[in-house]
């Protein structure tokens, strides 16, 4: 086996320093701030076996590089790398699971609390002098007492939920493409049946094309005028326009977001619904897990060329060896 010293690594978008500082150690490594084949070094492509991401791989990308072998993708959603096309052509695809399951968890909870009992308005209350001037925060009209929960995407940040909203005393119900075993939550069959059963719903879907615009008026109506909807997920599984006019029409009752459909871009009609709890994208966003998931992008890498296999590849690219 040739020394993995010798391998090329590209290093796409504003990946973790971490990540770049462990590659360097490992690898002769390159920069480019995106993955656009006409920025690639000239003359170069056929060098690189490697691409470390943050940020969109599509397919044109993966097919200017004709010695790659895979694409390790910041983070557990991976729904701006072509892992199907990457796939078929035998690339494998990684991702970053579990190491920032509790904290987008602990980042869903925080969103639904936010949402729901107004913490941050109340504390601009507070930062305003409000307080002194006007006397105390009036009630909330929301509280997480009695209220039902259910879950759109019962993976691993679904389950990780899922315990948490159990530890407030309150009942779980989940849509999935699948039912998940071990569990005790009850079932539902579709989105829209699971929002009729409860008063909270929190998405934590992946962005898929099956999952585009799953969370629509209708879903949102059937939540109801005491709903709270959450979005910890991907910003592409929610009709925004839908969303929107929901909350300024009171056919729910607030919202908590951490995603967008075009991110860093929030739709102004979202900006200016006062019920909505909005974040940019902070889910995993703490040093100690950012620093977790560089070490998995970087592991998944030297694991590669190393041993010849990938820590944690994607279900799409699963069946990919590297014939080492
Ligand atoms: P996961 O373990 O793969 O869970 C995803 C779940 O969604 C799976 O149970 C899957 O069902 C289900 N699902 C997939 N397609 C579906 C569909 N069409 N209809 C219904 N259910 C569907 O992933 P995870 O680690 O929990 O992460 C979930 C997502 O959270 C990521 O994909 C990412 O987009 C998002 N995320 C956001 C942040 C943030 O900062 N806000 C951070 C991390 C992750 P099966 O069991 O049948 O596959």
């Amino acid at each position: 086996m040739a020394d993995i010293q010798d391998v090329h690594v590209l290093v796409v978008g504003n990946l973790h320093e971490h990540a770049v500082k462990r590659l360097e150690e490992n690898f002769q490594v390159t920069r480019l701030s995106k993955a656009d084949a006409s920025a690639l070094p000239p003359d170069d492509a056929q060098n690189f076996r490697a691409i470390a991401a943050s940020g969109a791989v599509d397919a044109a990308f993966i097919d200017a590089l004709p010695n790659l072998e895979i694409i390790a993708n910041f983070g557990v959603g991976y729904d701006a790398v072509d892992a199907g096309h990457a796939g078929k052509k035998g690339v494998m695809v990684t991702n970053t699971p579990d190491v920032l399951t509790e904290e987008v968890a602990d980042t869903a909870i925080g969103l639904l609390i936010n949402a729901t009992r107004e913490l941050p308005k109340a504390e601009n209350y507070l930062r305003a002098g409000k307080w002194k001037s006007d006397g105390a925060y009036p009630l909330t009209r929301g509280s997480l007492r009695g209220r039902k929960v259910g879950i759109f995407g019962m993976g691993r940040i679904g389950l990780a939920i899922a315990r948490r909203i159990e530890a407030f005393g309150l009942p779980v119900s989940y849509f999935n493409r699948s039912r998940v075993d071990g569990v005790s939550y009850e079932y539902h069959g579709s989105l829209l049946e699971l929002a009729g059963a409860v008063d909270t719903l929190i998405s934590v879907a992946p962005g898929t094309p099956q999952t585009a615009k799953a969370v629509n008026a209708d879903v949102l109506k059937a939540l109801g005028p005491d709903g709270i909807f959450v979005n910890i997920g991907r910003g592409s599984t929610v009709d925004e326009e839908a969303l929107a006019q929901a909350l300024k029409s009171g056919t729910i009752m607030a919202a908590g977001l951490d995603v967008f459909a075009d991110e860093p871009n929030v739709p102004q009609a979202l900006l200016e619904c006062e019920n909505a709890s909005l974040l940019p994208h902070v889910g995993s966003a703490s040093q100690h897990t950012r620093r977790a998931m560089a070490d998995l992008v970087a592991q998944n890498v030297i694991s590669w060329f190393g041993e010849g296999k990938a820590v944690t590849p994607v279900s799409e690219t699963r069946h990919v060896t590297s014939g080492r």
